[in-house]
């Protein structure tokens, strides 16, 4: 029953109806839809090798670009570095000897146009001196859930205590998770560093550290922690670098939950 009736129908769709102009049978490759009336198509009609080619012709941009080199990144397989000036996660820096930049100001909080830094500051004393002069960053936080790394906080920052890097991995399993505290994102201590707290450098002023005139720690200050913390991994002959610079917890568990997702993702 249904051979019977398509022809039916196909004879019905060209039979014009009375009185109306009939427009040509569109070729292949060519749209069907019916042209208005008194319209002219510019487009030149295809020749017979072209009409022939046509159903291929969409193929030569593939078969072009399968001979260009591949751009597409292998991530996160391979890990490409971003750009030197990519906004990445947030660093607290420290100064040459070990002290911390950050005086708890707070202008990077009252700059960041997403209310996402958290900072509560706090006096040094001299048996806690943490950063040179009269302050120093007591908390420190960042909510990742919040920041959308537009870096005005770190353009605020009078210090240079805040800088962005260029880790872009941040991830973690629950929202209290994304929130960096200061030991997550102080910078690591390097080598001539001494871990905060100890006394700023003999005979300088804060004005003295701003300009970089500090390049290390002194004996002075190594003598003074020597006698408070005498277990401190960064004295000389102390267990070193790597036992000091332990991760923040946060810092911690988001890496390993970067690294999971890596492993998954890699092939
Ligand atoms: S990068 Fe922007 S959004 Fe993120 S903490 Fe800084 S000011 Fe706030
Ligand atoms: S990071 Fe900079 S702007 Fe923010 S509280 Fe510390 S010193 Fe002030």
């Amino acid at each position: 029953m249904a051979d019977q009736r398509k022809p039916a129908r196909k004879q019905a769709a060209q039979t014009p109806a009375k009185g109306k102009a009939v427009a040509p049978r569109p070729r292949s490759g060519e749209v069907a839809a019916p042209e208005p009336e008194g319209y002219t198509s510019l487009i030149e009609p295809r020749g017979a090798v072209s009409d022939f080619l046509a159903p291929v012709g969409g193929f030569g941009v593939t078969l072009s670009n399968m001979f260009r080199p591949t751009v597409t990144e292998q991530y996160p397989s391979e890990k490409v570095p971003a750009k030197p000036r990519y906004h990445g996660r947030h660093q607290l820096n420290r100064y040459a000897d070990g002290l911390e930049k950050c005086i708890g100001c707070e202008l990077c909080a009252w700059a960041c146009p997403a209310d996402a830094i958290y900072v509560e500051g706090a006096d040094n004393t001299p048996d806690n001196q943490r950063s040179p002069g009269e302050r120093y960053g007591s908390v420190y936080q960042i909510n990742y859930l919040r920041c959308i790394f537009c870096g005005l906080c770190i353009e605020a920052c009078p210090t240079r205590a805040l800088t962005m890097t260029n880790e872009f991995e941040l991830a973690g399993p629950t929202r209290a998770g994304m929130i960096w505290e200061k030991q997550d994102l102080l910078a690591p201590l390097r080598s001539g560093m001494l871990q905060a707290p100890h006394p700023m450098v003999e005979g300088t002023t804060d004005t003295d550290y701003y300009r970089g005139e500090v390049t290390s720690s002194t004996p002075a200050q190594v003598a003074w922690v020597k006698e408070h913390r005498p277990d401190d991994p960064t004295l000389p002959g102390g267990a070193g670098l790597d036992a000091a610079n332990v991760p923040g917890p946060t810092a911690a568990v988001m890496a390993a939950t970067v690294a999971g997702a890596t492993k998954q993702g890699t092939r």
